[in-house]
């Protein structure tokens, strides 16, 4: 496994192996790996003859008063996960190369940008399609692994590579949970065990959701509402959003008639935590 922290050296890696013509598989992440991650990694090791993850805590998509500094940074533990999934290339840039001083330019998808948790975090998405392309530009992988874990990432992402006619395949893989429910991220290190407890509030939620969805019922300001209610009995859960929208342009929907992703964010004590499931009335 090879361990790149340059853009000159990532770019020398990539023109290296374009001639063998082997099929690249990219894996952003910004670290903290957990078997969420891994589990886009396996499945990449799968579908692809090489396989690199980037580690990148990208400062971009990060707001003034949020977790950027603290954010949890462990790159040995890292690679070592990584080199047991037989990783390739790990491809972990400083914040100085990714961005010089003067870089003013960004990639936006607008509209979309500003839906779930671009609402409350103006700017986010920007920074993250902002990173996206240009790990996309440096790295050229022939496919890359997102989780269904941020589900409005995988749409605006998704958009993004077809607006701007990226050629690059999009694969989005499921959502690791604990056993308990809680969807795995890289936030709940920050969780103390009573916080931990009332984070399960957010599986929960969903799970109702889906029960009355399970039993017919359609109308998407009733199950929300269901939703809310798991929220009005945990009193260490303040709730961002809860929302029921098209998966591909994250409209809100009235009534549930075709596929619709059901989202929400909260935060448990000072951690923001997000989770989703989606529905089909076809299934
Ligand atoms: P992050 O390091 O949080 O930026 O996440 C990197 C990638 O891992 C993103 O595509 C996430 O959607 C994905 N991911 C994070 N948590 C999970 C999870 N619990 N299950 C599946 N994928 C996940």
């Amino acid at each position: 496994m090879k361990l790149v922290k340059t853009i000159d050296e990532m770019r020398a890696f990539r023109k290296a192996t374009r001639k063998s013509g082997q099929r690249l598989g990219l894996v952003p992440t910004m670290g903290a790996l957990h078997e969420g991650h891994l589990s886009l990694v396996r499945a990449a090791r799968e579908k692809s003859d090489l396989v690199t993850v980037s580690i990148f805590v990208n400062p971009t998509q990060f707001g003034p008063n949020e977790d950027f500094a603290k954010y949890p940074r462990n790159l040995e533990s890292d690679s070592a996960l990584l080199q047991r999934e037989k990783v390739d290339v790990i491809f972990t840039p400083s914040v100085e190369d990714m961005y010089p001083a003067d870089a003013v330019t960004w990639v936006t998808v607008e509209g979309m940008s500003d839906r779930l948790c671009g609402k409350s975090r103006p700017g986010h998405f920007r920074g993250v399609t902002t990173v996206v392309s240009k790990l996309f530009h440096i790295i050229e992988p022939d496919v890359a692994f997102f989780g269904q874990k941020d589900a409005a990432q995988v749409a605006i992402i998704r958009r993004m590579v077809r607006d701007l006619n990226m050629p690059v395949a999009i694969e989005v893989c499921p959502i690791i949970r604990e056993s308990d429910g809680l969807a795995l991220s890289s936030r709940n290190a920050y969780l103390n065990p009573g916080e931990r407890k009332s984070a399960l509030v957010l599986s929960r939620s969903l799970q109702r959701v889906q029960k009355l969805f399970d039993e017919g019922k359609r109308d998407a300001e009733r199950l929300i509402t269901a939703g809310k209610q798991e929220f009005a009995k945990e009193p260490a859960a303040r709730l961002d959003y809860f929302e029921i929208v098209d998966p591909d342009s994250l409209e809100p929907i009235s009534t549930i008639l075709q596929r619709a992703l059901i989202a929400v964010a909260a935060f448990i004590g000072n951690t923001r935590l997000i989770d989703n499931i989606l529905v089909d009335p076809q299934f």
